[in-house]
C-alpha cells in the first residue's frame, strides 16, 4: 500500500536505516499493459558513486527512472533509496533525492534566483536562510552573477545548470538524472560531467544517470547496462572491456555475411557474431588474423577493422545484436510520438 504523501516541508530529519547501498533495485519488473518494459532488474548504487545505467532506446531506463523518482510504482520487486522503499514511503524517499527529468522543469519567465526560491519553498526553506542557500548553490553551478537574468536568456547549458541547482538546493544525498545532456553541445556537455564528479567527489553525493551515450557510460564508476527491460551487465567501465578477450575485428562481408562467417568458423575455429553485414570476431594478435582471413577469402571481404574493446564490444557480446539498430530506434520513435 503507498503511504499518503506528507507535505515534505513539515518532516523533521529522520534517521536513515542502516543500508550499504544508497539506492537497492531488487527484481524490479514494469509492465505496461501487456508490454514487459522491466524484467526483474537488480543492482546496488554505492555511496558517493557516479552509477550510470546505459541502454538504447527503449531499453527501460526512464521506467526505471521514474519508479526510482517515486512516480511510478513497479508491478513487482522493491526499489530503496537510503533505506526508504520509493512505493512505500515515497514521502522520505523524496526528501533523500534530487532529480532532474530530461524534460524541461524550469520557468523560462523566472529570473534563476525566483526558480529556486520557489523550489525552496517547497522543501519549506525560507527567508534569509533559503537566499543563502540559493546563491551558494548558484555560485556551485557557475551562475552566481546571473541569478537577476531571466532563465529564457540563458543558454541550453545554462538552464541544465540551473535544472541542476533546483534538484540539488535542498542538499539531497541522492541525486538523480534522466539523460542530462541531451540537446546540450559539447563543451556543455564536458562541463555538466565535471560538475557531476566535483559533486561525488567534494559533497559525496550518489548520482544515478540514465545514458545512451557511450562516452558518458565510460565516465561512470560503474554501469548497469540495460536491454529490452533486462539488466546484461553490470561493473565498472574497465572490468566490462577486460572481459573481451583481445581486440575485435569487424569484417564488411561483400556478399552474405552469414556464410562468410561460417566459413571462418569453420576454417579459424573461431566465435563469430553476425552483424547485419558485417562479421565480428574477438581474437588476440589480431593483425596477423585478418591478413591469414584476407588471404583465405578474396573478394568475400569488402573492409575491415581491428580495435581495442569498447563497451559497444560488451553490448554486443551480451545481447548478440548492435547497440544502435534500425529496429529499436525506429520502435522507439514511433512510440514516443504516440505517447506524446
Ligand atoms: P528508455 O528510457 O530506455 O528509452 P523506456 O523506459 O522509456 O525506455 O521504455 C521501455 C519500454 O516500455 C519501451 O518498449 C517503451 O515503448 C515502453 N513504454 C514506455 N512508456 C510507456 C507507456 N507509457 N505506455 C506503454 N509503453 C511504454
Amino acid at each position: 500500500m503507498v503511504s499518503n504523501f506528507p507535505a515534505i516541508a513539515d518532516a523533521a530529519p529522520e534517521v536513515t536505516p542502516s543500508s550499504a547501498a544508497v539506492i537497492s533495485v531488487q527484481n524490479v519488473v514494469h509492465r505496461y499493459e501487456n508490454r514487459t518494459a522491466l524484467n526483474g532488474v537488480s543492482f546496488d548504487v554505492r555511496p558517493a558513486e557516479l552509477f550510470g545505467l546505459l541502454g538504447p532506446n527503449g531499453s527501460g531506463k526512464t521506467t526505471l527512472f521514474r519508479i526510482l523518482s517515486t512516480l511510478m510504482l513497479p508491478t513487482a520487486g522493491r526499489a530503496t533509496i537510503m533505506g526508504y522503499d520509493a512505493a512505500q514511503e515515497p514521502a522520505r524517499v523524496r526528501r533523500q533525492i534530487g532529480v532532474v527529468f530530461q524534460a524541461q522543469s524550469v520557468d523560462l519567465k523566472l529570473t534563476a534566483y525566483e526558480n529556486l526560491w520557489h523550489q525552496g519553498h517547497l522543501y519549506g526553506l525560507r527567508g534569509p536562510a533559503l537566499k543563502t542557500r540559493i546563491y551558494e548553490i548558484l555560485s556551485r553551478v557557475g551562475l552566481a552573477d546571473r541569478a537577476k537574468e531571466l532563465v529564457e536568456k540563458f543558454s541550453g547549458g545554462m538552464q541544465r545548470r540551473i535544472e541542476l541547482a533546483k534538484g540539488l538546493l535542498h542538499h539531497p544525498g541522492v541525486l538523480l538524472l534522466d539523460e542530462p545532456t541531451t540537446g546540450l553541445d559539447p563543451g556543455a556537455r564536458r562541463d555538466l560531467w565535471q560538475y557531476l564528479q566535483t559533486l561525488r567527489d567534494e559533497e559525496h553525493v550518489s548520482v544515478l544517470v540514465t545514458t545512451h551515450l557511450m562516452e558518458e557510460a565510460e565516465r561512470c564508476d560503474r554501469l548497469a547496462i540495460m536491454n529490452e527491460g533486462n539488466l546484461v551487465a553490470l561493473g565498472t567501465p574497465e572490468e566490462l572491456k577486460s572481459e573481451i578477450g583481445g581486440d575485435v575485428v569487424l569484417l564488411d562481408a561483400a556478399h552474405d555475411a552469414g556464410l562468410l562467417a561460417e566459413r571462418i568458423r569453420a576454417k579459424f575455429h573461431v566465435e563469430t557474431t553476425v552483424l547485419e553485414n558485417q562479421v565480428r570476431i574477438e581474437r588476440e594478435s589480431a593483425h596477423r588474423f585478418v591478413t591469414e582471413v584476407v588471404e583465405a577469402f578474396p573478394g568475400e571481404i569488402e573492409a575491415l577493422s581491428v580495435s581495442k574493446p569498447a563497451l559497444e564490444d560488451v553490448f554486443i557480446r551480451r545481447t548478440g545484436h548492435k547497440f544502435w539498430s534500425e529496429e529499436n530506434d525506429a520502435q522507439s520513435s514511433a512510440e514516443d510520438h504516440s505517447r506524446r
